[in-house]
């Protein structure tokens, strides 16, 4: 678990545990040999990869950015991504209750971002974080509804559908400020709608990417996953992210990232996007 500071905020990562992608799922049209390089596969093929969620508390509410895979999947998902469905055990390990939270910010509603959100009760799904109000973009929600052949066992409608219907969660349309020093910006690619989440205090500025660039293996322009649904979107979403996060030295965390949940990105002489852990003592400890 990491925790730092950002100006005023503290921002913790909670861990929802580790689950599996496909390898070649993971890095899309990029060759094993190349991918391999960086996470090692195991002998069918699979990557253990993170699911990173952000506690953010300083500000007058407490934001979780994210709620993980949950424990809603079926047998036969279960067998394919073994979810370990820690997250609210690693809330709980940082003092914070459910009923606390009141903010919860999904930047796609993917099962494993939300998954979360609800737990059910008495065969209902209900919110887990109940003083919450949520907030996901509406394209993604309307998309959601209607999900394509190719992707629609992504979503599954109890993580989101009875917390639009009860008003607690709410639609936005695009980028937009949501509480002091926190504002949503939208990047297509992965999906048409993905917003990443802004942090800004005191002159430092973090970003929640999520699934634009889900680990620091993905940093290079073309390493997009197969799983985007508009490839060539997440490149100029890429580009467009850079061009601010480099120079202005956002520190980036890292949605699905096993080892590495945040870092700087910087960008060596030949143009190769690199991470930069982060170093400062004061920024990171173990908790
Ligand atoms: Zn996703």
């Amino acid at each position: 678990m990491h925790r730092l500071t950002l100006g005023d905020f503290e921002l913790t990562i909670l861990s929802d545990g580790n689950y599996f992608l496909d390898g070649g799922a993971f890095f899309g049209v990029i060759p094993k040999v190349m991918w391999s390089k960086r996470m090692q596969p195991d002998e069918l093929n699979r990557l253990s990869c993170g699911l990173n969620s952000v506690l953010v508390r300083g500000a007058k509410k407490t934001v979780l950015i994210e709620t993980g895979i949950g424990n809603k999947l079926g047998e036969r998902m279960k067998k394919i991504y073994a979810p370990e469905e820690k997250l609210l055990n690693s809330l709980h390990a940082v003092g914070v209750a459910p009923e606390e939270i009141d903010v919860v910010i999904n930047t796609h509603l993917h099962f494993d971002h939300c998954g979360w959100n609800t737990v059910y009760r008495d065969g209902r799904a209900v919110p887990t974080f109940p003083n919450a109000k949520y907030y996901v973009q509406r394209g993604e929600w309307e998309y959601a509804q209607r999900a394509s052949e190719r992707d629609r066992i992504s979503y599954i409608s109890d993580n989101y559908n009875p917390l639009v219907e009860s008003g607690q969660m709410e639609l936005i349309d695009g980028a937009r400020g949501l509480l002091p020093g926190i504002s949503v910006d939208v990047y297509p690619g992965h999906t048409q709608h993905l917003q990443a989440v802004s942090l800004e205090s005191n002159g430092k500025r973090a970003c929640y990417i999520s699934d634009l660039i889900p680990t620091t293996a993905h940093l290079d322009i073309a390493w997009g996953m197969a799983f985007d649904l508009f490839p060539l979107d997440t490149i100029a979403s890429k580009k467009r992210f850079y061009a601010r996060a480099v120079p202005e030295d956002w520190l980036v965390i890292f949605t699905h990232d096993p080892k590495t949940p945040l870092a700087y990105v910087g960008i060596t002489n030949d143009g190769k996007y690199v991470a930069r852990e982060v170093a400062e003592k004061s920024e990171r400890s173990a908790v």
